[in-house]
């Protein structure tokens, strides 16, 4: 069997397995590393670690924001982003409300689809900066996202919280934002890395416009 044809053989057992399957992760990491098409000699040893794998899974699509390339949101010619986004139209900043003191954008590079940033439009990085009136906006947008998320694709739960300072996680962590991240049962398995990757750029203004249809009025 050709280097190809064991690349799509591996590629139809992935797609075809269930979201809900426990995924057998050895068997899935081999199968993986079969179909990462980087031209190395597929004969030698793959490597194990999944970091690893998803590491080059995600490259393509990750690789202008670690590079930060013009217009990749780490730019620092350009900018704080966070800061930028609000500039734009809803639509080119991917964004699904704006309040008085902050607004709700879609993530870039999303967990989940739907995975939402409630940001300040004030660039402060701490908790202790904001104003009551910027914390009371800020709790009530990540409010109506879960209203707007639960109302637009019913996830089984949510992930919601802050990285504050870089060691945390936070990639952005001089401009304060609250991820909401919607989570359905089985969403980490490797059906669903494999399927984001694959549709994700198109879902984005779809997921946008979804869920600015159904973010609530509280007029
Ligand atoms: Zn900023």
């Amino acid at each position: 069997m050709s280097t190809q044809e064991r690349r799509a053989a591996a590629a139809e057992r992935i797609l075809s397995a269930g979201p809900t399957e426990v995924p057998d992760v050895d068997g899935r990491i081999a199968e993986l590393n079969e179909v990462r098409g980087d031209g190395r000699n597929m004969d030698a040893p793959a490597p194990s670690p999944p970091v690893d794998w998803l590491q080059r899974l995600w490259t393509p699509y990750r690789m202008a924001y670690i590079k930060g390339e013009p217009g990749s949101g780490r730019d620092q010619g350009e900018g704080c982003p966070l800061c930028r986004i609000p500039t734009l139209d809803d639509v080119a900043g991917l964004i699904v409300a704006r309040g008085e003191h902050a607004y709700a954008v879609l993530n870039l590079h999303p967990y989940n689809p739907g995975h939402l940033m409630i940001v300040t439009y004030r660039h402060v990085p701490d908790l202790e900066d904001l104003t009551g009136a910027e914390l009371t906006e800020l709790s009530a947008m990540t409010r109506d996202a879960v209203q707007a998320l639960k109302s637009a694709s019913q996830p089984h739960g949510f992930n919601v919280g802050i990285n504050l300072g870089g060691v945390a996680g936070g990639s952005l962590s001089d401009h304060l934002h609250q991820h909401v991240v919607p989570r359905w049962n089985g969403d980490a398995n490797f059906m669903m890395v494999l399927s984001q990757t694959k549709v994700m750029p198109q879902l984005l203004a779809d997921t946008r416009e979804l869920l600015a249809s159904t973010w609530p009025s509280r007029d």
